[in-house]
Formats: C-alpha cells, sequence, structure tokens
C-alpha cells in the first residue's frame, strides 16, 4: 500500500484528524479514575479496549505481579519483517486535592479550548492524539505498512514496576522506534535526567543545651553536609539538553527539645542525574563532596530510591524522522512562543528510560501539553494542541514504513526485533 509522505508541508492525512473525536476521546478517558496510589487502572481497561478494538487492533490485557493491567493492541500483521513502530503511553494519574479545582477533576471540562481534569495533559491527552492519529490514516484510505502497537501501560507515576518495567521483563517489548506522547509542549525530547534519592543519618552527642560546645550537635553537623550538597558541582561536563547534575537538600528532621544538644539529624536528598550515571556513581559523588567538605561528621548514607537518566543520542534517523512530522507552529502561536525548533530534554523520568536503556529502542517522548499543566490543579490540555499532535502521529504512523526502508539503509534500531507478541 502507498504511504503519505511526513516531508510534504501538508500531509495527506493531516485533513483525517478529527478535532472533535481527538478531543472526545481525550474526555472519555479523563473521566475514568485512574489514580495511583492506589493505582486504578483496570476502570480504564474496558474502555481502551473498545477503543483499539473498534478501529482494527488486536487488543490484550497484561496484568503484571501485582495485579495491576495494561492494555496491549497492534494494528497490523505481526508478519516478521514488517516494521514495528511503539506507542508507550501510562493510563494512570496522580492523585487531587480536590478542594484546589475549579471544575471536578474527573468531569472533563471543556472551557476555553481546554480540556480540563487530571490526567487532560499527563498523558491522556498524548494517548488521544496517538489513537486518533491512526485513525485518520486509516479514515484516510492509509493503512500503514508498518505494525502500529499501543502499550498502555499501569503504574508510570510510581515508578514502572508494574507497568512498563514487567512488559520488559517478560519480554513483551519489540519495536524498531518508540514514541512516549509525555506532554513536552509539542517538542522532540530526546534525553532526561534520572533521580537518586538518599537519608543521610548524622550522629551526634547530647548534652545540656545550656553548654552547646560540651556535646556534639548532630543538627550542626547536618547544616554543614547540607551546606557541601546543596548546589554542589558534582563535575564539569554538563550534559547539552539536561544541564549539570543537581542535588536539592529536601527535608530535614532532628533534636529532641530546645534545651538539648541534638544527638541525631537526618536529611533527605534528591539527586538528578545525567545519562549513563549508574547509583553506585551518583552514590560515590555524594560521598565524595561529603568527605571532602566534613570529613569528622559521622555520617551514613542510606539510597532509598533510583530512577536512571536515558538518552537518544543524537544524531538519530529516529528523532529527525518525528521532528520533521511535526506540522510547524500556525502563525497563531508563532508570535508568542520561543522558537520552536530543536530537540529538549526533560528534567523528570518517564518510562522511555525502560525502552531505551534496557532494550535499546529509539525512543522519543512527545506529546501535547506542557509539564506545568500536569500534576497540579486544574490540569489541562488545549484541543489545538491534541489536533496538531493528532496530525504528528498520523504522519508518524503513515510514514513510518518508509522511514524505516530509508533510514540508516534499514537498520533503525541497533538490534531490529519485529515478532507476534502484542
Ligand atoms: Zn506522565
Amino acid at each position: 500500500m502507498t504511504t503519505a509522505s511526513p516531508h510534504t508541508p501538508e500531509s495527506a492525512v493531516d485533513a483525517f484528524v478529527r478535532v472533535d473525536r481527538v478531543a472526545r476521546t481525550a474526555a472519555d478517558l479523563v473521566r475514568v479514575d485512574t489514580r495511583n496510589p492506589p493505582g486504578r487502572e483496570s476502570a480504564a481497561v474496558p474502555v481502551l479496549l473498545d477503543l483499539l478494538g473498534a478501529i482494527g487492533c488486536d487488543t490484550e490485557v497484561f496484568t503484571s505481579g501485582g495485579g495491576r493491567p495494561s492494555v496491549l493492541a497492534r494494528y497490523g500483521t505481526g508478519a516478521p519483517g514488517r516494521p514495528t513502530l511503539l506507542i508507550n503511553g501510562h493510563v494512570d494519574v496522580v492523585p487531587v486535592v480536590e478542594a484546589d479545582w475549579t471544575t471536578p477533576p474527573f468531569d472533563a471540562v471543556v472551557r476555553g479550548g481546554r480540556l480540563i481534569g487530571r490526567g487532560a495533559a499527563d498523558m491522556k491527552g498524548g494517548i488521544a492524539a496517538a489513537v486518533e492519529g491512526l485513525r485518520a490514516c486509516l479514515d484516510a484510505g492509509l493503512a500503514p505498512d508498518a505494525d502500529i502497537v499501543f502499550h498502555l501501560v499501569a503504574d508510570e507515576e510510581t515508578g514502572g514496576a508494574h507497568g512498563t518495567a514487567a512488559l520488559v521483563d517478560a519480554g513483551l517489548v519489540r519495536a524498531d522506534a518508540c514514541i512516549v506522547p509525555e506532554p513536552t509542549g509539542l517538542r522532540v525530547a530526546v534525553a532526561e535526567r534520572g533521580s537518586w534519592q538518599a537519608r543521610i543519618e548524622v550522629f551526634g552527642t547530647a548534652g545540656h543545651g545550656g553548654e552547646p560546645a560540651l556535646g556534639r550537635s548532630a543538627v550542626a553537623d547536618a547544616a554543614r553536609i547540607t551546606t557541601a550538597l546543596h548546589l554542589a558541582r558534582f563535575h564539569d561536563r554538563p550534559h547539552p539538553l539536561l544541564g549539570s547534575p543537581t542535588c536539592n537538600v529536601a527535608m530535614v528532621r532532628g533534636g529532641v527539645a530546645a534545651n538539648v544538644i541534638a544527638p541525631a539529624c537526618e536529611l533527605t536528598i534528591d539527586r538528578r542525574t545525567l545519562p549513563g550515571e549508574s547509583a553506585d556513581d551518583v552514590y560515590a559523588s555524594i560521598v565524595r563532596v561529603i568527605e571532602a567538605s566534613c570529613p569528622d561528621v559521622d555520617h551514613r548514607v542510606l539510597p532509598t530510591f533510583f530512577c536512571e537518566a536515558s538518552e537518544l543520542p543524537l544524531p538519530h534517523p529516529f528523532a529527525d524522522f518525528v521532528d520533521t512530522c511535526r506540522p510547524r507552529p500556525s502563525t497563531r502561536t508563532r508570535s508568542r512562543v520561543a522558537p520552536d525548533e530543536g530537540f529538549i530534554g526533560l528534567s523528570l523520568g518517564s518510562d522511555a528510560r525502560f525502552l531505551r536503556n534496557r532494550l535499546g529502542i529509539p525512543t522519543v517522548v512527545y506529546g501535547p501539553g506542557s509539564i506545568e499543566q500536569a500534576h497540579g490543579a486544574d490540569e489541562w490540555v488545549g484541543i489545538g494542541d491534541l489536533t496538531l499532535a493528532a496530525r504528528t502521529f498520523a504522519r508518524a504512523i503513515a510514514g513510518f514504513a518508509d522511514f524505516v526502508a530509508q533510514a540508516d539503509n534499514g537498520r533503525v534500531s541497533p538490534s531490529r526485533q519485529t515478532g507476534r507478541q502484542l
């Protein structure tokens, strides 16, 4: 079958993207309460199965060991050798503080060109845009010469162990390339920072508060560690899109009474990481800073969390391909937004890290809405952004087979993986 060229300014599939339909799909998804915690993704399963089944996808439900469901769908034959484009989106959303909202968070109210609701930006709007992209291709009579696979997963917001990581562990993720439709303001994100968190226990010697020099204050020692770590420079090689690693001393707790020298104090730190830094690397960097600045302080560093950074190293043909598929901003927006060219990095993590780091699948993050609109009260996504994103997905889906055939002599992915599995 023919495929539309994504390289034409106005792709043949653009006209088949329907604003009303993508907005309705996004609203239908927002209305399903999938808050995590506790992890209510199962409520979305029937909606997703209906949505994807109705456009001709084979669907199945994968349930993690923890009983959390992800919906897997494939449009295409799954025949060996067919290019496979994966769209990975999470269906869980973060909790809400309902008192802060001006509309009920799961009512999906449309006001002033915005769809308002928990998950509208992060990332049910993105999922709706990707599905609309496939529907537009089919309506245009351009059934893609590639398999289009959707993994609509659980548990991204609390680490992904029951979602994308579980799918990877089960050997169910095979694709030539992947788009994760998290909110990026319609930019193509190719890198993201990771996070390493720890508690630092600081030990002192209690004594009478009237003679502070006679004991050893853990609060005073924790203050020295805080000063050393907070805003510390960990190395001199900033990442071109992610900048330098940072450390935020986020919490402090210590002491027992106003008239007692503090015998113990505890810090909670969050060290943001760059691609290539392991948990051991980061731990060593923290110990180095403390040892250099306050070697006499009695303390213990207890790592509590690690989510690694990831990137699709540039230049990469798939990043260029998705960027080329983006409709350029209209004159309506061009005058009031910053130059809209070039790739971006994200200061937060997404499930893209599992696909990039564990499977080597070329993965970009691209979607409608911005991260500033996510997680807060009155979360929203612009209906116009949904439409622009859907056009990008339509072009990417229509053009993916040609892209794979042409790019890098057909080798998009270092290890080309296709198969019947969803
Ligand atoms: Zn998200």
